[in-house]
């Protein structure tokens, strides 16, 4: 599936130009940019992430508190009982599967790292349950790497802007490393993500206020 043109392509053709205005334009518009997903620490981002799949940032800041509290450290976490967990996720969705990779998370991480989230895309694409965009939200939030997270705000609104011309989250990841300084990449995604839910939504996006912003540069 191809999403509708950004109105700004045809009025600005120059991809770095047109990079250039948006970058502009988001750091006017969110400024401070930052996780959704409350945490204290590696290990509570990393289970808020997992919850998180199709699921709203809001249920899963609700769930949290009462996962952490009860199951404070991966240790605790690798010795829980499934059907506990399940209890605990259910209102996030899709909870089997989803206290199933959290157990599972939790033992490969006692088990493969002492207990340590680790810190590197590749140690942490190994952990079930983790794939690279989750892997990518722990780098670029709590280990301080610069990491672009390419979720699906993301893939449609840099379709639609132009500045990919694909719907592979792992290609349009490589492909805005090449026009997004790296220095950018972790609030970059925060960002895109920001106006994908205020004014660039899929169903009714406000070029109407959104536009006059972009090609002023912000
Ligand atoms: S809301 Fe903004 S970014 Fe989205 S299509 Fe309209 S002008 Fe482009």
């Amino acid at each position: 599936m191809k999403f509708s043109e950004c109105p700004s392509v045809a009025i600005c053709p120059n991809l770095s130009k047109r990079v250039e205005n948006f970058l502009a334009f988001i750091e006017k518009r969110y400024p401070s940019p930052t996780c959704a997903l409350i945490h204290k620490n590696p290990y509570e981002l990393l289970c808020a992430t997992i919850l998180s799949a199709q699921c709203t940032d809001k249920q899963v800041n609700k769930t949290t508190p009462n996962l952490f509290k009860q199951y404070p450290s991966p240790k605790a976490l690798s010795e829980a009982d499934i059907t506990h967990i399940e209890q605990i996720v259910r209102s996030t969705g899709f909870y089997r599967n989803k206290a199933k990779a959290l157990v599972n998370m939790a033992k490969a991480v006692i088990e493969r790292h002492g207990g340590a989230i680790p810190d590197t895309l590749a140690d942490l694409e190994k952990l079930p349950g983790v794939g690279r965009k989750t892997a990518n939200v722990l780098l670029g939030n709590v280990f301080n790497t610069h990491a672009l997270v390419v979720d699906t705000h993301v893939i449609r609104i840099t379709n639609k802007l132009a500045f990919v011309d694909t719907l592979d989250p792992l290609k349009a990841e490589l492909e805005l490393m090449k026009i997004i300084d790296k220095e950018r990449w972790t609030n970059f995604s925060h960002q895109v993500i920001f106006l994908g839910r205020d004014l660039c939504s899929a169903r009714s996006p406000r070029c109407d206020i959104c536009l006059p912003e972009l090609i002023g540069g912000g």
